[in-house]
C-alpha cells in the first residue's frame, strides 16, 4: 500500500478530506481550510478547461491583452470556456454573485497591444 500525500491545489493546505466521487468514479477531495474560496476538487482532470493552472493562465492572459479567441487557441480550450472563467474569477475578487458582467468580446484592447500592433 502507498500513501499518496494530497495538497489542495488552491491554498496548499495538506488538510483534505475525501468527498466522493465524480459520476465516472473519479475520487473527489475537500479541502478542510475554513479561508480556501475552492472547497472540492480532482487531482486529475478530465477537461483542460477544469485545470486550475489552466484557468489562472485564462486571467493571465485577459490581464496582458489577449482576446478570447487568442486564449482559447494558445491553452487549447474552447472560447466558452475561456470566457466562463473570466465571468467566474470576475464574481470571485468583486465578491458580488449576481453582478451585471460587460461585453467581454467588446472590450477595447489595452494601450500596449493596441501600440504593438502598429
Ligand atoms: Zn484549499
Amino acid at each position: 500500500m502507498v500513501s499518496v500525500p494530497v495538497q489542495c491545489p488552491h491554498c496548499q493546505s495538506p488538510e483534505v478530506i475525501k468527498a466522493g466521487t465524480q459520476a465516472n468514479g473519479t475520487q473527489r477531495y475537500q479541502c478542510q481550510n475554513g479561508q480556501c474560496a475552492w472547497r472540492i476538487f480532482l487531482l486529475q482532470y478530465q477537461d483542460r478547461g477544469r485545470i486550475p493552472e489552466v484557468r489562472r493562465q485564462v486571467v493571465d492572459m485577459a490581464l496582458n491583452g489577449s482576446r478570447v479567441r487568442d486564449t482559447a487557441r494558445v491553452l487549447r480550450i474552447s472560447p466558452t470556456t475561456v470566457i466562463a472563467v473570466l465571468k467566474k474569477s470576475r464574481r470571485a475578487a468583486t465578491r458580488q454573485p449576481r453582478a451585471g458582467i460587460p461585453s467581454l468580446t467588446r472590450r477595447p484592447r489595452p494601450a500596449t497591444a493596441r501600440r504593438r500592433a502598429r
